[in-house]
């Protein structure tokens, strides 16, 4: 117990423990607030826009693989076939041909990120054609779009078999989820989807703020799942590079998809985040590599030398649009205008790299916020400069950016910033209303330890003094008397000689109180020296001040004092009034007369008020 308390009158203790008390309520607060998911939306959304700095400013030190190409319906094919054929789409006979002669240059893999759905304009010998062409070889990949249209409006499809795959889940993540979940689908023709398996789905989810940063491997339709067009279509090229077969897919306990020795993290929307390349491949030479359609579609039928010898050889050869006019533009963390088939290749490229985006645990997140707070929190807590310790919060919150940007560079993994910071600032501005808070309590104790004595707790001397000349000011501009009186323990000689100085000692405090006890608290009791004591009593007049000399006097003769031993002892005052203005007009002069009415009490026998004339 005494422990405790020695503790607690400890300052160094209690300046920490306030402290505490800051950082716990403000980052409480700050958890408090981020329970609630408008506010938790919020701070993910600035999280997500530092996820898209981050991959911006590390696009340039990223490469793309040269195995993929995008052949590209980009604005100047539009224009060559709308001009050509007086038509778009074009007639699936192109299509049909265009394989043909892809496969012919040995492609690694064609990919459609198109749709071949059911047309006024396509006749069925092209379709027919088309679908053969497509079946013939076992690396062209098509596409196929999952929605949630009204079942009022158009039939869910019943889809083969051999388009749906098996996932061995070992992971808390729910594949079935509201992200993934669609209940109807907007099926191809059925001449492909009966002739082939190599189909895969191209649903885009984007975040809330309409930016696509991730892609789901795998939605769920009908209650089976139907893995990504680009998972196949990478699938298929590791097929022959690493072996991979790719029916059955095996999620691990720590929520990553296996391929062969791939593992690739899966969130909690049961997504992969992208590793980006920077802006689109049509603006920027270290993405993507585009070849306009048009160029093959002369190379095909008019044997034009536009492309170069074995252009094509081994590649995956992604097939989507870019024109502008045909509206397949996506807004992604390094671009705002950017083909949704380069969202593929990206996808793909990550396979290849095995650098998908790992995003950490939310606990992972706060133990960092902690971790950066305490060291700010105590940074301010033990720095005595202002200016020391807002360079230390800045430079702290400075090199946490710059750590979890290479994080993100060597490790692919997301650590939050936001978080960080807020908390840091949080944790800041609380270390400093403590610490400012300490300072003013620490202010009021010296100055109470400057006006009081120590052993009686009344006011000391010099507080007594300055309150003189306070009161004669104050008396003097509002005409109003105020008196003082003196007062001397009799015979308090002896009584130490008698008792001792610790009996006192004691007696001193006691008459301090019993003084204290019969004033107004607007009155000032000061011990004036030794065993002298004196009472300014404001805006009193001499009667009055007289009346509560006698009492006080009174109330010290009939009170028990305790000597240190327990026994009981009685000791009496003697007292002098004096009055402003009329016994004097300075503070000597009033002190004088008082002590000169003090005089005449002890003369006349001590236990009383002494009285001039
Ligand atoms: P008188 O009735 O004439 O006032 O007799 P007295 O013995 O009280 O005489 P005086 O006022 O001159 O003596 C003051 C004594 O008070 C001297 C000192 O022993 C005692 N004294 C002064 N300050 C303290 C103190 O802080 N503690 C204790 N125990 N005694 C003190
Ligand atoms: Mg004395
Ligand atoms: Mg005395």
């Amino acid at each position: 117990m005494k422990k405790i308390r020695e503790y607690l009158q400890n300052k160094v203790f209690l300046k920490y423990l306030l402290y505490s008390i800051f950082i716990v309520i403000t980052t409480g607060v700050l958890f408090i607030l981020l329970s609630n998911p408008s506010i938790k939306g919020f701070f993910s959304s600035i999280e997500n826009k530092t996820f898209d700095a981050r991959q911006s400013i590390l696009a340039p030190y990223k490469k793309v693989s040269k195995d993929i190409v995008i052949l590209s319906v980009d604005d100047e094919s539009y224009e060559y076939f709308l001009e050509k054929y007086g038509e778009w789409p074009i007639s699936r006979n192109i299509y049909a041909d265009m394989i043909t002669y892809l496969e012919n240059q040995k492609i690694g893999a064609v990919a459609f990120d198109l749709m071949f759905v059911k047309s006024l304009k396509s006749s069925s010998n092209d379709d027919e054609k088309l679908a053969k062409t497509i079946a013939k070889y076992d690396n062209v990949f098509t596409a196929i779009n999952f929605d949630n249209q009204s079942f009022d409006l158009r039939k869910p499809a019943t889809l083969p078999d051999y388009l749906k795959v098996r996932i061995n889940n070992n992971s808390k993540i729910n594949l079935k989820n509201d992200y993934t979940n669609y209940v109807n689908c907007r099926t191809i023709i059925s001449q492909i989807i009966n002739s082939t398996p190599n189909i895969g789905h191209i649903n885009l989810v984007r975040d809330e703020d309409g930016i696509a940063r991730d892609l789901h491997p795998f939605v769920v339709y009908k209650n089976d799942y139907y893995p990504h067009l680009a998972l196949k279509v990478v699938l298929k090229y590791l097929e022959n590079k690493e072996n991979l077969k790719s029916t059955d897919f095996n999620i691990d306990k720590n929520g990553n998809l296996i391929l062969g020795k791939r593992k690739i993290p899966l969130n909690e929307k049961a997504s992969v985040i992208l590793n980006w390349y920077g802006s689109s491949g049509i603006s920027n030479p270290n993405s993507f590599e585009y070849m306009p359609m048009w160029k093959v579609e002369k190379a095909m039928y008019e044997g034009a030398k536009v492309i170069p010898d074995n252009y094509f050889k081994n590649k995956i050869v992604y097939i989507g649009t870019s024109a502008t006019s045909l509206f397949d533009l996506k807004n992604v963390p390094t671009d705002k205008i950017f083909p949704g088939v380069e969202i593929h290749t990206t996808f793909i490229n990550n396979v290849i790299d095995n650098n998908f985006i790992k995003r950490v645990s939310p606990a992972t997140d706060i133990i960092i916020s902690i971790l950066l707070s305490l060291f700010v929190g105590l940074i301010v807590v033990r720095s005595e400069s202002t200016v020391l310790s807002s360079l230390v919060a800045i430079l702290t919150i400075i090199i946490y950016v710059l750590f979890a940007t290479a994080v993100m560079k060597y490790c692919n993994i997301w650590t939050g910033i936001i978080l960080q910071t807020a908390s840091v600032i949080l944790v800041f501005i609380a270390c400093y209303l403590a610490k400012y808070i300490m300072k003013s309590r620490d202010l009021e104790y010296t100055y109470a330890l400057a006006t009081t004595d120590g052993l009686t707790e009344l006011y000391n001397h010099r507080y007594f003094q300055e309150q003189m000349i306070q009161n004669i000011e104050t008396a003097k501009r509002y005409e109003k008397p105020f008196s003082l009186i003196m007062i001397d323990i009799d015979f308090f000689k002896k009584f130490n000689d008698t008792y001792g100085h610790q009996s006192g000692d004691a007696v001193l405090r006691q008459v301090a109180q019993i003084l204290k006890k019969n004033v107004r608290s607007s009155d000032i009791v000061c011990r004036y020296g030794g065993e002298e004591m004196s009472v300014i009593l404001t805006n009193t007049n001499n009667a009055d001040a007289m009346t509560t000399a006698e009492k006080i006097c009174k109330a010290v003769s009939e009170k028990p004092l305790k000597l240190v031993n327990g026994n009981d002892v009685n000791v009496t005052i003697s007292l002098g009034v004096s009055t402003y203005p009329e016994n004097g007009q300075t503070p000597q002069d009033i002190i004088k007369y008082a002590d000169e009415c003090l005089y005449i009490a002890k003369e006349n026998g001590r236990n009383q008020v002494g009285k001039k004339g």
